[in-house]
């Protein structure tokens, strides 16, 4: 019987070990085939949410791109996380040159403040209206383009309201800024214009440019984060130099805005004043 243990015993010690072996081999390649499919099923369920996220944030980019481009005139914007520039246009409106710029500014998406002399609006309220709809600011330049100093102060306060009415009947806001002609202002000239006050802090002298390149090279040289540049759109050099000028404020990240919102002016918001001293001012533009 001993002999008998001694013979069957290891026989069936081994057989056993087999069968355990082949239980847990099983078992194990079971187990390692599951973990493997719900691995395969937490990978196509992450990756099924990624495409989700970004087919999300891409319509979200592209609602927040049209509503920028819609509503530029209401959108807020923050000079200190990204320069800001004003560009503004004076003199106009004229029937060929002011609507080339238009075209340009609303092709690039891009704001800017025209400051129009009231005598020439007569035939050009559309050009006024499309200023309004595309975002930009209206603000008055006098009547007549005079030396406001050499005038009496019934004369100044005519120059400004005769404007702000013709504004008012083409149909779009009355103007809550003025730039005086040729920057030229004193004391009594400021205590009759009952507007904020907007001058300049960069003049590229386009008036006096013989080529658009001219100008192009006068604004890049000049151009700082804050700055108000003074140009006019009734020149056709003006006109062609803009959309390189954009172009290459656009590679250098400006953010282009109104001299209102620069500013952080309120709508309807009078008698603030922008600019140097009126005794230091040159009186060099136009
Ligand atoms: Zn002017």
């Amino acid at each position: 019987m001993s002999r008998l243990r001694w013979v069957w015993g290891p026989q069936l010690f081994v057989s056993m070990l087999v069968a355990v072996c082949a239980v847990y081999g099983i078992m194990t390649a079971f187990v390692q085939h599951e973990v493997l499919a719900v691995q395969a099923k937490a990978l196509a369920v992450q990756q099924d949410a990624q495409t989700h996220i970004q087919l999300h944030m891409a319509s979200v980019a592209a609602l927040q791109q049209e509503l920028a481009s819609t509503y530029s005139w209401i959108s807020q914007v923050n000079c200190s996380q990204q320069p800001c520039i004003a560009l503004t246009f004076d003199d106009g409106p004229n029937a060929a040159t002011t609507s080339q710029i238009l075209s340009i500014l609303e092709k690039e998406h891009v704001s800017a403040s025209f400051f129009v002399v009231g005598s020439r609006i007569a035939g050009n309220e559309a050009l006024l209206r499309q200023m309004y709809a595309d975002g930009d600011e209206i603000g008055n330049h006098s009547w007549s383009h005079p030396d406001l100093t050499t005038l009496k102060p019934d004369q100044v306060r005519q120059q400004v309201a005769m404007t702000q009415s013709a504004v008012e009947a083409a149909g779009v806001p009355t103007p809550t800024l003025f730039r005086p002609p040729y920057g030229a202002v004193n004391k009594s000239v400021l205590s009759n214009i009952p507007l904020t006050v907007m001058f300049w802090n960069e003049d590229p002298q386009d008036w006096a440019a013989n080529s658009p390149q001219q100008v192009e090279q006068a604004v890049e040289s000049t151009t700082k984060p804050g700055g108000v540049v003074d140009m006019h759109d009734i020149y056709q050099i003006t006109a062609d130099s803009l959309d390189p000028i954009i172009q290459k404020l656009k590679s250098e990240h400006y953010q282009f805005v109104t001299v209102s919102q620069l500013m952080g002016l309120k709508p309807g918001q009078p008698g603030e004043y922008y600019g140097l001293k009126p005794q230091d001012f040159q009186a060099n533009g136009e």
